[in-house]
């Protein structure tokens, strides 16, 4: 089996454009997505984060370079279908991914897509509903939902196809945040228990810090490549191109500045407890 599930190498793309040259979106992108990671990928607006996860299940394909996804190249056109059965894609409105009348049977409308047995169809829509937590609405109305009900739903749509990798773009946008925490704790359980490889695109730093590593975009570059703590304590790197550090680094930095010497490298509420009851 490929270590890697994901492999940019040289990637550029450009979107037609009015000029002669285009849009530049992607430059230079070498990255690669192990199996059972969970990548955040943040970046300031129009800094290629939406074109780059539209890469890996092969909405777009790169103008230079090649995206391998589990051996697959995107530019293969007979690929297409198992590529986007192992990538599965969740987009910023649960509303425009939503098409049937009732939650079960909007989950079970990929697995029928894929022309499985009843039988099968109906532990796949069980089970996904099981892992995002909403085995009790089954027989719902989407537009009696929440949010993030509704999100984790669309969610499940995407699992009950059994893909190895699952690409968010933004899920947690237009939510409140209750539906956020459901989201990320649902996106959370996905990577840990069921070993799904997980790319979270965010401008929440709060969602960012809680992947195992994180790609920093800035205009069509990945150029921060490292885990959540080495990521936020380059501060200034960050705050140039835009970005927030989260609340509690930014807390930890103040109250040094006040002489409170906690740790600079603080990341959530449950670490900078633990940091002021060791003073
Ligand atoms: P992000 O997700 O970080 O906000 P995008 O990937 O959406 O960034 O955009 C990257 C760049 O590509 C931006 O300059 C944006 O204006 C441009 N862009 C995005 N979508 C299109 C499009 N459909 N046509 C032309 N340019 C686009």
């Amino acid at each position: 089996m490929l270590d890697n599930i994901v492999e940019f190498n040289d990637v550029g793309f450009v979107y037609p454009g009015d000029s002669d040259n285009g849009i530049e979106a992607l430059a230079d992108i070498n990255v690669s997505i192990k199996r059972g990671e969970f990548i955040a990928v943040i970046g300031p607006n129009g800094s290629g984060k939406s074109t780059l996860a539209r890469h890996i299940n092969a909405l777009f394909r790169p103008t230079n370079g090649d995206v391998i996804v589990d051996g697959m190249n995107t530019k293969n056109e007979d690929m297409l279908w198992s590529i986007r059965q192992t990538a599965g894609m969740v987009f910023q409105n649960p509303d425009n991914q939503l098409i049937a009348t009732i939650v079960e049977e909007d989950v079970a409308f990929g697995p029928e897509n894929l022309g499985l047995p009843r039988e099968e169809i109906a532990k796949r829509v069980n089970e996904a509903l099981h892992l995002v937590n909403m085995e009790d609405y089954a027989d719902f109305a989407p537009h009696m939902l929440s949010g993030g009900q509704k999100q984790r739903v669309a969610i499940a749509g995407i699992i009950a196809m059994h893909p190895k990798c699952i690409v968010l773009d933004e899920p947690t946008a237009m939510l409140d945040p209750i539906g956020r925490e459901e989201v990320i704790a649902t996106i959370k359980r996905l990577n840990k228990e069921e070993n799904m490889t997980v790319v979270l695109i965010t401008h929440f730093m709060e969602e960012a810090v809680q992947a195992g590593r994180i790609l920093v975009m800035d205009h069509g570059h990945i150029i921060m490549d490292d885990v959540p703590k080495k990521i936020f304590t380059r501060i200034d790197d960050i705050k140039r191109i835009g970005l927030d550090v989260p609340a509690m680094t930014e807390l930890a930095i103040r109250l040094n500045n006040c002489g409170l010497m906690v740790p600079k490298d603080v990341l959530t509420v449950e670490e900078m407890a633990e940091a002021l009851c060791q003073l």
